[in-house]
């Protein structure tokens, strides 16, 4: 049996950008706080953890006058600045930098008194933010039947959370375009017309589909690793189950059966934007050990 891992998976690069920055900031100090976990892979947590970062919330922000808290990639609302600089906080600034353009271009158009609607999921740490730069008042939505409760009488633009699935961003753009008027598809570049949907989808999760489709095909039984709560990594193993029906989702080594192998000549692994490369071989390890 033949196990390969799978070239394009791994991290993206704002998610490596955001590790070795925090990595960096332990070297010169060791005690540093993550708001919110850092990533959404366990493992990697637990990694990160043994070196000295502590994932906290907003709620511990009162202890931790003095202290230096991490930002993650997902970015936060204005609101935590504000909390930061009330408890005297020092806030490291990792957000990816997709993550910080889209945050601009919402404020812009919400500026220019748009009605913002973001295609996303409401509890996501991104679209929390990304909804705190236009005062929370952000319409956001979770599929096209949503969408169709989008007031229509106002100018709109559509933007999408950076991890969210192409197909469905179209989608919903078809039907608000049906009912609000001037309605224009732009890209992730500036488009100046009323209406305007923005597919701010990030390339490292939009570009991953063909070349993961392919893989995906070329092996007989498929392992996806990724953490439960990873948005990317829901998305990316939907697209390798809908091209292989015997593609299995696990966060771990452990969660592997020997009778998902039965037959299978090859077997491929694959993993979100933040599941780390070290862990899809241990699994490579895990699979060939069976
Ligand atoms: S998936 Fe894209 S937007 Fe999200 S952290 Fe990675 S590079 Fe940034």
């Amino acid at each position: 049996m033949t196990v390969t891992i799978d070239q394009s998976a791994g991290f993206c690069w704002g998610v490596v950008r955001t590790i070795d920055i925090a990595e960096e900031q332990m070297r010169e100090s060791p005690e540093l706080y993550s708001l919110g976990p850092v990533i959404h892979n366990p493992m990697e947590i637990e990694r990160l953890r043994a070196r000295g970062l502590e994932t906290v919330t907003h709620g511990d922000f009162e202890r931790l006058t003095g202290k230096t808290v991490l930002i993650r990639a997902h970015g936060e609302p204005p609101s935590t600045y504000a909390l930061a600089r009330k408890h005297g906080i020092t806030l490291i600034d990792a957000t990816c930098p997709v993550v910080t353009k889209v945050q601009e271009r919402i404020r812009k158009f919400y500026d220019q008194g748009y009605q913002i609607v973001i295609f996303g999921k409401k509890d996501h740490a991104e679209v929390v933010g990304l909804v705190g730069h236009v005062n929370n008042e952000a319409v956001v939505v979770r599929s096209v039947e949503e969408a169709a409760a989008v007031d229509p009488s106002r100018k709109t633009v559509l933007f999408s959370q950076t991890t969210m699935d192409k197909a469905t961003f179209y989608a919903i753009a078809d039907v608000l375009r049906g009912r609000i008027r001037d309605f224009v598809v732009g890209t992730f570049e500036e488009s100046a017309i009323d209406f305007h949907a923005k597919d701010t989808i990030c390339g490292q999760v939009s570009g991953r589909d063909k070349k993961l489709r392919e893989f995906a095909r070329q092996n007989d039984v498929m392992v996806f690793v990724a953490g439960r709560n990873s948005s990317n990594g829901k998305v990316l193993y939907e697209i390798c189950a809908e091209e292989n029906p015997r593609t299995h989702f696990i966060e771990e080594e452990s969660e592997l059966r020997p009778e998902w192998f039965a037959g299978a000549g090859t077997v491929g692994i694959s993993g979100a934007t933040s599941t780390p490369q070290w862990l899809m071989e241990r699994v490579r390890a895990a699979i060939e050990a069976l």
